[in-house]
């Protein structure tokens, strides 16, 4: 499916203190300087593993995934499941029958496309050949496909979720209107590549741990402290 488009034109030009928030998140949380490895040998399992995290938490997500990698410890045996038998694996991971059934769709667009039910073989492709074909598959979303591009394939992307969206708005970087997959190209165009994993990581943190979606601990800060949160209470 086509994003969808927002009705205001993006202002493009780069915000005031990018590199100094970026900064003052990586003194705060420190994902930069030890980056957490979140990638998977095998980029096919962090593709499944995101598209069980859609529209729950990462608990869920993980024991979605365990018990689906417990039933069938390979991907063929997922692609020779019923649709049915995968969805009562992962209902703990939430929209179990939507997600079954795109993850045999998805198994099967793999498989046709490189002959194995692996996504090694993007490793050979360029960066923006990997993402339009991770873009090509079933049900797959900008926030997945950067995240299996930077995870799990090691290439230039700012995936954007829900914690991102809402700081990026708070920043008055973005309008409120402005949805995560129109603030990915902008934060890719903005933060220099080799701060994206670091970054993305710091800014979860910073919206689980302090910028959260209620009651922000705003007086805790170090954004409202250096005067650079438009948004600070
Ligand atoms: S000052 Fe408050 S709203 Fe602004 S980034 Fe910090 S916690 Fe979020």
């Amino acid at each position: 499916m086509a994003p969808k488009k927002s009705e205001k034109p993006l202002n493009r030009s780069r915000p005031p203190y990018v590199d100094t928030v970026f900064d003052i998140l990586e003194e705060l949380w420190g994902n930069e300087k030890e980056e957490p490895r979140l990638g998977h040998e095998e980029p096919l399992d962090g593709l499944v593993l995101t598209l069980l995290s859609q529209n729950t938490n990462d608990r869920n997500r993980d024991k979605g995934f365990a018990a689906l990698k417990a039933a069938f410890p390979t991907w063929e045996r997922t692609a020779s499941a019923s649709a049915e038998a995968i969805e009562d694996v992962i209902r703990p991971a939430g929209l179990a029958k939507t997600k079954s059934e795109r993850m045999l769709q998805i198994l099967g667009a793999v498989r046709e496309a490189f002959g194995d039910y692996s996504l090694k073989a993007l490793a050979e492709k360029d960066d923006a050949e990997a993402r339009n074909y991770l873009a090509s598959l079933p049900g797959i979303g900008a926030k997945t496909v950067a995240c299996v591009l930077l995870f799990d394939l090691g290439r230039p992307a700012f995936p954007v979720d829900t914690h991102i969206a809402r700081f990026c708005r708070r920043m008055k970087w973005v309008e409120e209107s402005l949805p995560p997959e129109e603030i990915q190209p902008l934060l890719e165009e903005w933060v220099p590549v080799e701060r994206y994993l670091g970054g993305h990581v710091n800014i979860i943190e910073h919206g689980r741990g302090l910028c959260r979606a209620r009651n922000p601990e705003c007086a805790q800060c170090p954004l409202k402290r250096e005067n650079l949160c438009p948004s600070a209470q």
